[in-house]
């Protein structure tokens, strides 16, 4: 049924696209919010108010299960493992402090071959698979069951919401990658409603000053309990609002955002325009990694999610407060494990403890990203994430998005063979679709250079606009 409502979504007025949307909203709360759910939640609570011993006796089970379980039936892993020497042995005895014995996974190896990352005895049928730009803009599949979607779901709706006072029941709003107002369209309303789940999902890509009133005008209309969605994005609304004067005249239970950085500004002028208070959270389409606000302000590592490590260059432990690069060990995808997998993102420990007293969830104190600059379309619109360039081009392995002028941009592109003509074209297409009449010239190049660091700037603007930091990926997987 999805794929035959996405087919004929764009052709239909807005009021049935309304319905189309509600029929698919109710199917994915059926599969998100069903079968073990609740347990799920159940057990991520008891956790939240365990002892660092508890959790460290819970990982060092669910670390060798894991290990054990991607030993005997994860195809990358057999064929990794066995060239290093590790025996099954070895894994079921490890403990969590020893992980730096084993591999890391780098991300072009998932990016690759997705497949070989899923556990064999798994039946095909139960597969489902999500897409998603990987640091270097090009896409990563993750895959997972009903089953596991239910497990990430349960994490959220306690740490991610639950901390900041609300829940997955409650009416929300959404900006997120899902082109849910078709490109072309530029009259509102600038989003659709499911009533499955009282959700108002908003177009990421009409943020403009001139359809700031639309935006706010249905935030005061459905008066969702919590925002959720792109933390830029959110943060470019309340920018234009404050510069328009507009407020919202109701005050939302909290903004969950995630896949960019939050910094203290952007706190700040979201509480100012949409009277609510910002939580961050950090996470990945992969779902092998959750950090989440909790009330006192801190980004706790939620280690029953996934282990976090942050290492240097030879993978060993950092010190808190060094920077160094993240390596996720997702506990609960047995689907398509991923162990000691490389995000992308470059963080650090805190060296204060949190007085919410969650001391077996670790505090990070920061979280770079790569960086990203805004686009700004010929009409005034503002873009962020352009993980929709490569979508679906399996040729393209890094591209590199460069505003030249206001609608002048050239695409650099690593491809595996010669760039064709239908390429260009749907890149092309692609482009004016979400910005308008923009030219578009791509470029072929064996490489595209790393920034300070290793970083990768995947947009440049030439014109004057503040770069962003967004994470390692664009969206987790089965969004709110
Ligand atoms: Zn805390």
């Amino acid at each position: 049924m999805a794929h035959f409502l996405e087919r004929f979504y764009p052709f239909v007025p807005a009021p049935l696209q309304n319905l189309g949307i509600s029929l698919y909203g109710f199917a994915w709360k059926r599969e998100r919010l069903g079968g073990q759910f609740p347990r799920y939640v159940s057990e991520f609570r008891e956790r939240d108010r365990w002892s660092p011993e508890q959790m460290g006796a819970h990982l060092k089970t669910e670390l060798r299960r894991l290990l054990c379980h991607a030993f005997d039936r994860v195809p990358y892993y057999q064929r990794l493992w066995q060239k290093h020497g590790i025996t099954r042995k070895e894994l079921a005895q490890i403990e969590v402090d020893q992980l730096s014995r084993i591999p890391h996974t780098p991300k072009e190896d998932l990016r690759a071959n997705a497949d070989s990352f899923v556990a064999q005895n798994v039946p095909r049928e139960k597969l489902n698979r999500y897409f998603s730009s990987g640091s270097t803009g090009t896409p990563i599949t993750s895959i997972c069951t009903a089953d596991d979607h239910q497990k990430f779901i349960a994490a959220r709706d306690v740490r991610s919401l639950g901390w900041a006072g609300t829940s997955i029941r409650s009416p929300r709003s959404m900006i997120g990658g899902r082109s849910v107002v078709p490109q072309g369209v530029s009259r509102p309303p600038f989003h659709r409603y499911n009533w499955a789940e009282e959700q108002l999902y908003f177009s990421a890509y009409h943020i403009a000053p001139a359809n700031i009133a639309h935006y706010v005008a249905a935030l005061n209309h459905h008066q969702p309990g919590v925002l959720t969605g792109y933390a830029h994005s959110h943060f470019l609304l309340a920018q234009m609002m404050c510069a328009q004067n507009l407020s919202l005249d109701y005050e939302p239970m909290a903004a969950v955002l995630s896949s960019e950085k939050l910094t203290r500004q952007m706190k700040a002028t979201i509480k100012r325009a949409l009277r609510t208070r910002a939580f961050e959270e950090y996470g990945a389409v992969e779902n092998c990694v959750l950090a989440t606000e909790c009330e006192c302000g801190h980004l706790h590592a939620n280690l029953d999610f996934g282990i976090l490590e942050i290492v240097d260059d030879d993978g060993q432990p950092m010190p808190p407060g060094v920077d160094g690069r993240v390596l996720c060990t997702g506990l609960l995808n047995h689907t398509q494990p991923l162990i000691r997998y490389e995000i992308g993102d470059v963080a650090s420990w805190s060296l204060e403890s949190c007085a919410c007293g969650r001391e077996h969830l670790p505090v990070i104190k920061e979280i770079v990203g790569r960086l990203e600059d805004v686009i700004v379309g010929p009409d005034g619109r503002q873009l962020v994430r352009f993980h929709w360039v490569a979508l679906d081009l399996p040729d393209i392995m890094e591209t590199q998005v460069v505003q030249e002028a206001l609608d002048q941009f050239t695409v650099k592109v690593v491809t595996r063979n010669q760039l064709d003509r239908e390429i260009e074209q749907i890149i092309q297409r692609r482009f004016c679709d979400r910005l308008g009449p923009v030219s578009v010239r791509l470029e072929r190049v064996s490489s595209i250079p790393r920034s300070e660091r290793g970083k990768f700037r995947s947009v440049i603007s030439k014109i004057s606009l503040p770069a962003r930091t967004p994470f390692g990926c664009a969206q987790l997987a089965g969004s709110l």
